[in-house]
């Protein structure tokens, strides 16, 4: 019965996920002789079979997959022929090009929760219990291939019966990494007289005290989320009076306390990717945890640690990301002693964290996950291009919420959410990412592409490192736009909205309210908002009324010092002389086309908020307000590809309900992109940060049907380096 010899070679997720056990049973299962190895390229079998066989046994693999497995492609040939006795997993091979996918860091699975659970398992209460299914992958790879030598488990020597475990192809922790017991493996440490580790640090919640707890990707500042007192505090000694924290609740049940769930909201809680979700709150739940907001972001235990936790605690913990504001999270025992002041007990723990990794979060709007941070058990992820890429190119992301991207063939690997770049601290963070991406991917760029912005720590790092012939600036709301069409492979020409906060413009204004007709070759804006000056220039980020004050010049001159409204009595009249001064000049007031800006001005004219605590609370303080009972919109004009929004702002002043005048805001944002979209027959493509607006997102989907957003990628800035892979 001819038996030929045969080499299958895998490329996707095959590494760190049990797919050498799988293939290993799957072939004993089938009575094949040969070998399974891990490659820097993927996966490789050679096995002997008869063309029947083997395409049974390809069939097996391709549709009983290990739960974090998939495969990108599938290659046969046939080879000279081999002699086997048996079916054999043989030790990694590390040359050639490292395509393999890293996992991310995924959630515990039922198997381990329930040995978690059981006083008769060897791990009972063991909170780092792991299996191949499930825990901890990026966040502790110190490069590739995913053996345990390359991880922070290195350290860690596997005891009998571990080692028993690991070395087993039956066994479910069968290569599974990061695996380990209370004999061996990495513990717990809470800096304070012990009485069971997780117990104290339960105890210690319950009496209000305020805990830094190391996690996956970094650490956590967490309190119990039913006592005000302690989230005040929290509040307080974080010196963050208002921006929403998240909360982690036992399961989905306790979720629904505090929650209102739709199916898609409860799918993306309990998915082994565990983001916070940003849903409804319960109107009878305290105010301290997300003040002047009827949303909250809510995520469930993901790993063993945590679900100990809840389970003893049974009540919801804040658990916010520990780092000092504009510095990057802390990921190791030096930066999170700088917050010692914040926290009262350190729950600590020897395994080290390599690559750090915030908290995803997600919202469902219409049925469409919006990711708002792409982290923690999504990222690094891989996005396949509608074509190949000649060049190697490495892309450098914005400034804020920064991401960055590595491109070759027709992939791009897309790192987690990095963070702003507003500190040296989070400058060393994010050159720390590039090299460990560089590393792990033994990936050296022929291309960089970076931000326009001359002043974003992004484009000045590609400046220092990299040589002219190397470089490419890309337009940043081009970028926007492009990385939603390479997400979703669209080929061809697109009608582009970017409504973003700022960018760096070709003619070096400030853009960001942005209508353009774009294909990877090139764009050309077909319109734009009227430029209005910042007042104060990046002051005005932070300083709605600055904005709004700037807009009532444009329509009244020096009537202004007459008007009565929310935004004119922010200031003094001297200030508003000052102000005027500046204004006429334009000291210091750079040009601007941005809606971001324009949703600041609307919300210090109708007196919701004339200074921002945290970024993006006027576009979230206007959401809560919108009423869709209220019907109509405000005049505006639209001439020469210019989109006029004073007409609208002269009606603003003129409406006392907060409810009336924002609602008609946004409904005439609609109205705008129906103006000028109206004679393009391409398909609509929306990006940039205004999108996390709920509102405005779910508007335009129920206008515009055929609206594209990025499901992969968030609106943010966060999305941007994707784009420049391609736009270089
Ligand atoms: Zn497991
Ligand atoms: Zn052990
Ligand atoms: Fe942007």
């Amino acid at each position: 019965m001819g038996l030929c010899t045969y080499k299958i070679s895998i490329k996707g997720t095959v590494q760190g996920v049990g797919f050498r056990p799988f293939i290993y049973q799957v072939a004993t299962k089938f009575s094949l002789y040969g070998t399974v190895l891990n490659g820097t390229e993927g996966v490789e079998i050679v096995v002997n079979a008869s063309k029947d066989k083997l395409e049974e046994f390809i069939e097996v693999i391709k549709s009983k997959l290990p739960p974090l497995a998939s495969i990108d492609t599938l290659k046969v040939e046939q080879i000279e022929p081999k002699n086997f006795s048996d079916f054999q997993i043989i030790q990694t091979d590390s040359c050639g090009e490292k395509t393999v996918n890293i996992p991310p860091d995924i959630s515990i699975c039922k198997a381990c929760e329930k040995e978690l659970f059981d006083p008769k398992n060897r791990r009972y209460a063991y909170p780092f219990i792991t299996c191949t299914h499930c825990g901890v992958r990026y966040s502790i790879i110190y490069d590739l291939p995913y053996d345990r030598g390359n991880t922070s488990m290195k350290f860690f020597k596997m005891c009998k019966a571990c080692e028993e475990e690991y070395t087993n192809p039956m066994d479910r922790r069968y290569h599974a990494q990061p695996i380990g017991c209370w004999e061996c493996g990495a513990s717990l440490e809470l800096r304070v007289d012990r009485c069971g580790v997780v117990d104290g640090a339960v105890e210690l919640i319950k009496q209000g005290k305020i805990l830094a707890i190391k996690g996956v990707g970094g650490y956590h500042l967490v309190c119990d989320a039913t006592n005000e007192e302690a989230v005040l505090k929290l509040r307080e000694r974080k010196q963050r009076p208002t921006k929403p924290f998240a909360v982690m609740v036992k399961d989905i049940e306790m979720a629904r306390e505090w929650g209102e769930i739709n199916a898609d909201e409860e799918k993306l809680l309990t998915s082994i990717e565990r983001p916070i979700v940003i849903v409804g709150k319960r109107t009878s739940r305290p105010t301290g945890i997300a003040p002047n907001l009827s949303r909250i972001g809510l995520f469930l235990p993901y790993t063993p640690l945590h679900l100990l936790l809840l389970t003893k605690l049974n009540r919801p913990l804040v658990a916010t990301s520990a780092n000092i504001s504009d510095e990057p999270l802390a990921t190791n025992r030096e930066s999170i002693e700088k917050l010692s002041n914040v926290y009262d007990f350190l729950l600590d723990h020897n395994r080290e964290i390599v690559n750090g990794c915030d908290d995803s979060v997600v919202m469902v709007v219409k049925g469409q996950t919006i990711m708002l941070r792409r982290a923690r058990g999504y990222a690094p992820v891989k996005v396949e291009l509608p074509f190949k890429l000649d060049k190697k190119v490495l892309a450098m992301g914005a400034n804020q919420k920064s991401t960055i991207a590595i491109g070759f063939d027709n992939q791009v690997i897309l790192s987690p959410h990095i963070g702003d770049l507003d500190s040296i601290g989070s400058v060393e963070y994010y050159e720390k990412n590039i090299e460990s991406l560089k590393r792990i991917y033994g990936f050296e760029p022929e291309v960089v592409a970076y931000d326009r912005h001359p002043n974003y720590e992004s484009s000045k790092y590609a400046k220092r490192y990299y040589g002219n012939s190397t470089l490419r600036e890309v337009q940043h709301h081009y970028a926007h736009i492009l990385g939603v069409m390479a997400e979703k492979q669209i080929r061809g020409k697109v009608f582009g909205v970017a409504f973003d906060g700022t960018g760096y413009g070709d003619d070096g204004n400030l853009w960001g309210g942005e209508f353009m007709v774009c294909d990877y070759e090139g764009y050309e804006r077909v319109a734009h908002l009227n430029y209005f000056k910042l007042l104060g220039g990046v002051k005005a980020i932070k300083e709605p009324k600055r904005v709004a004050l700037s807009l009532l010049f444009e329509c009244y001159g020096d009537e202004v010092f007459k008007l009565n409204t929310p935004t004119t009595k922010a200031f003094t009249q001297q200030e508003l002389k000052t102000q005027h001064i500046m204004w006429q000049k334009g000291l210091n007031a750079p040009l601007s086309s941005s809606v971001g800006r324009l949703f600041d001005a609307v919300a210090s004219l109708t007196g919701v908020c004339q200074i921002m605590s945290f970024e993006g609370e006027s576009g979230m303080r206007l959401e809560e307000l919108y009423s869709n009972s209220v019907e109509g919109l405000y005049p505006f004009g639209y001439e020469n590809g210019v989109v006029d929004v004073l007409p609208m702002i002269k009606e603003i002043i003129k409406e006392h309900n907060q409810q009336v005048a924002i609602s008609k805001f946004f409904h005439t944002l609609v109205a705008m992109v129906e103006a000028v979209y109206e004679p393009y027959d391409l398909p609509l493509v929306l990006s940039g940060g205004v999108f996390q607006n709920r509102v405005l997102l779910e508007l335009l989907f129920e206008r515009f049907s055929n609206a594209v957003i990025g499901n992969i990628i968030p609106p943010n800035d966060g999305g941007i380096a994707l784009g420049q892979v391609v736009g270089a």
